[in-house]
């Protein structure tokens, strides 16, 4: 126990991985933390990104329990070593609580049976730490580390790291700090490196892969649609689960499908652009102003084994937006398309229609399936199923074409314990690896503590 670690980012997972470390006897005059942001006693409660806890620990704190949910952890570790990594995560968020009674499971109960055999619902624990007690765990946190005598750098942004050297280069970011300790930028040497930078060091993750030529992990498509109905049909299941899942498989053809991101009561459907491209997402409202009784959900495609997901799915979205524009309402020459067998586009929460161009089943047919080189059927067979799931739902439903997520690119790390595959002393975790979440993020890097204690 006498290696220098250095961990950028004092987000959900540096601060886990410091935890983990100290809590095990590892001396706190060892590690240093580099972050950005703030401590929790000077961060603003906008500064949503950067600081101590980062970004979900800061503002919102569900804390999700399935190793399904929140990015990649099962894979590295097995599920069972997974779940435990997480139980870790939500043991530390209550032991700072000054509440810890108040924190809050909910826990959907089992499938059920009418949505069996046509889908599976996936059916999660989430954890409510509360958002208003958020700071005040932020503290205690904060407290207990620097009792045990972590260091931390605030307002300190690395710029670069040299894997070859074990050096990282960093820049202050605090005028008055500069002022005082008279150079605006700082050099550090370590032993073991935890880079967990987070969404808000991506860029910086992705320009140290390039540097590095650091290899990736391949990656599926994310493609589908926006599905929209009026709320009525879809009743009996949100009374189970409000943001319900419902998904298949079809391991042969090496493609999923999940319901994703539902939205309930007063729920519109948004117009994203990406790449100069329009796709689709949603959204709800919480004012009862809004209330329209809609229901919306994407249905995605997890479609695995193309050899360039990113280029592939920006090719199918483009030639979504070019292949049929012959009326669009909004002028734009670019846009997404709308198919009912009933139904007109919705309007958007500010009133006007969501943007797109609506098309026959005809077209849908002719032009829709084969630029999707085929897999659009699976997403027509996931609504005819909902029909005879939910049996009132008929022809009431609308689908905007496509939805699309662009995941970025995950480096590839040793599974045992995630460090880089040509630089064993520089590990990955977090949201700068492949989590998407608080408990997977801070389990990565708990994984990663235990590793280097051994
Ligand atoms: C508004 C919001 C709400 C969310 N709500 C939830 C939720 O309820 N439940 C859930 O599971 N997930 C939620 N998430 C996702 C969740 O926050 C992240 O998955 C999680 O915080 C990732 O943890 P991390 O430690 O990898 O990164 P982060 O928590 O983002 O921390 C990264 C830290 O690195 C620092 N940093 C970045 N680059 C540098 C650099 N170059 N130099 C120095 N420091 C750097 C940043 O300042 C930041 O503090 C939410 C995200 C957002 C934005």
């Amino acid at each position: 126990m006498d290696k220098k670690i250095v961990i950028v980012g004092a987000g959900v997972a540096g601060v886990n991985a410091a935890t983990k470390l100290v809590d095990n006897g590892y001396p706190g005059n060892l590690i240093t933390i580099i972050d950005m942001g703030k401590d929790p006693y000077n961060r603003k409660p906008e500064e949503v990104m950067t600081g101590f806890l980062g970004a979900g620990g800061w503002s919102d704190g569900k804390l999700t329990y399935h190793t399904a949910i929140g990015g990649q952890l099962s894979k590295y570790c097995g599920e069972e070593k997974a779940m435990e990594l997480m139980d870790q995560v939500i043991t530390n968020f209550k032991r700072f609580h000054p509440k810890p009674e108040e924190v809050q499971c909910s826990n959907p109960e089992e499938e059920p049976d009418f949505i069996k055999p046509y889908f599976g619902l996936r059916l999660f624990p989430v954890w409510h730490v509360g958002t208003d007690y958020l700071s005040e765990i932020a503290k205690n946190w904060y407290d207990y580390l620097v009792s045990k005598g972590v260091q931390f750098h605030w307002e300190a942004k690395v710029t670069s790291i040299d894997f070859n050297k074990n050096d990282i280069f960093v820049k202050e970011l605090n005028q008055e700090t500069i002022k005082k300790q008279g150079f605006p930028d700082f050099e550090l040497s370590y032993d073991e490196l935890i880079f967990a930078v987070g969404k808000s060091g991506i860029d910086f993750a992705q320009q140290l892969a390039q540097d590095y030529k650091l290899p990736d992990e391949p990656k599926s498509v994310q493609i589908g649609v926006r599905f929209e109905a009026p709320q009525e049909h879809f009743q009996k299941l949100i009374d189970i689960s409000y943001d319900f899942k419902l998904y298949r498989k079809f391991d042969d053809e090496g493609v999923s499908l999940r319901s994703f991101c539902t939205n309930n009561n007063a729920a519109y459907v948004a117009v994203e652009e990406t790449y100069g491209d329009h796709s689709y997402n949603g959204h709800a409202k919480k004012d009862e102003a809004y209330r329209n009784n809609m229901t919306n959900f994407g249905i995605l495609m997890e479609i695995n084994g193309i050899e360039d997901p990113f280029t592939w799915s920006r090719n199918i979205v483009n030639k979504l937006q070019y292949t049929y524009k012959p009326h669009n309402p909004l002028g734009n020459d670019r846009t997404g398309l709308y198919y009912s067998p009933s139904r007109k586009p919705s309007t958007t929460s500010e009133g006007t229609e969501v943007s797109s161009t609506q098309i026959s089943l005809d077209t849908l047919t002719h032009v829709v399936e084969p630029v999707m080189e085929g897999y659009f059927k699976y997403v027509m067979d996931f609504i005819q199923d909902m029909k005879k799931v939910f049996p009132t739902l008929g022809d009431d439903w609308g689908i905007y074409i496509p939805e699309v997520k662009y995941l970025s690119p995950e480096v590839k790390v040793d599974y045992k314990n995630l460090s880089l595959i040509d630089y064993s002393n520089v590990h990955f975790v977090g949201d700068a690896l492949s989590a998407r979440g608080i408990t997977v993020s801070g389990a990565q890097a708990i994984y990663v503590a235990e590793n280097l204690l051994k």
